[in-house]
């Protein structure tokens, strides 16, 4: 980090992510933030355009040490805030290209990419970046939902219902460890799990996470990703809508933030590739609590990377 992005009041100057620099230069740089303003492929209630300028302004608080992972990571890593991919709101086959294209600039340089969404839907043209560097990767996923329908719509194979159904078919995700976390609330039937556990996928609902614990919890993804490019999908509906309430599609019973806050957390140790928080809309926040647990939950990652 510079000095003097820590010297300014926090509500002072242009809001990029933790006040670090925005730049397009990836010469130097270990992390790049990555907004993605896209909220097209919404199944119920959107806004999640607004994710990235939300999660930036909320970011600005976060001082520079953590506490609980004991590192700087603004003075440890190189951090730039990369802009906004320039998205078609109409066309979700131009975004997702659009997506890709700017992600594989940044991973190919060799920075890590942590993406502020945008709903769900973006994680297909993220993976198939990650992919064609590192080849397929475990997938830590946290979401009430298991957005592996193949189909949401007719004839639509690209939604933010389907990015892992399509990510799988296309071989971007070792299935051996694919980990989903907070699965919960009601479905059409039965079939929505069964098809997610057809595909391979290791689901975690949230009965399962808070019957066992969370450090059985981790202790399992610890062990199925273990040796393995692991990425990290967080959308923050696996949050509880009492602490995140900002979001398209909403489930009660989720996880509370402090549980969010432990579980990323509880990462440490594995070899994280990259990262995406997904599925902030600020139209339903409320005194922006969402998007202040999206920045620190961003926070705790750029940490596990420093
Ligand atoms: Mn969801
Ligand atoms: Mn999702």
């Amino acid at each position: 980090m510079s000095e003097s992005s820590f010297a300014a009041q926090p509500y002072a100057g242009i809001a990029t992510f933790g006040r670090q620099p925005h730049t397009r230069e990836l010469n130097g740089a270990d992390v790049a933030i990555l907004g993605v303003p896209y909220d097209s492929s919404t199944s119920y209630r959107s806004g999640c355009r607004f994710g990235p300028r939300a999660i930036r302004e909320q970011s600005l608080l976060l001082w520079g040490y953590n506490n609980a992972q004991k590192v700087s990571p603004f003075q440890t890593l190189k951090v730039i805030d990369y802009g906004d991919v320039d998205v078609v709101p109409p066309d979700i086959v131009a975004t997702h290209k659009a997506i890709q294209d700017v992600a594989a600039r940044i991973v190919n340089a060799g920075v890590t990419l942590l993406t502020l969404g945008g709903d769900h839907s973006i994680s297909l043209p993220l993976l198939r970046a990650q992919a064609a560097l590192h080849g397929p990767v475990a997938l830590v996923h946290f979401d009430a939902h298991p957005d592996t329908w193949d189909c949401e719509y007719a004839g639509q194979p690209f939604s933010h219902g389907t990015p892992f159904r399509r990510a799988i078919d296309e071989g971007l995700v070792d299935t051996s460890a694919y980990v989903q976390i907070g699965i919960r609330g009601p479905t059409a039937g039965p079939q929505d799990y069964a098809d997610a556990l057809q595909l391979g996928a290791r689901m975690i609902t949230l009965d399962d996470a808070v019957e066992r614990g969370l450090p059985a919890v981790l202790s399992e993804v610890g062990s199925v990703c273990a040796g393995k490019k692991v990425y990290v999908t967080i959308d923050i509906d696996a949050v509880d809508p009492a602490f995140a309430p900002g979001t398209g599609t909403p489930e009660v019973g989720g996880f509370t933030s402090h549980q969010m806050l432990k579980l990323v957390r509880g990462l440490k140790g594995l070899n994280i590739i990259g990262a995406d928080l997904v599925e902030v809309s600020p139209p339903f926040d409320h005194s922006g609590i969402t998007s202040i647990l999206a920045a620190n939950l961003g926070f705790e990652l750029l940490s596990l990377w420093a």
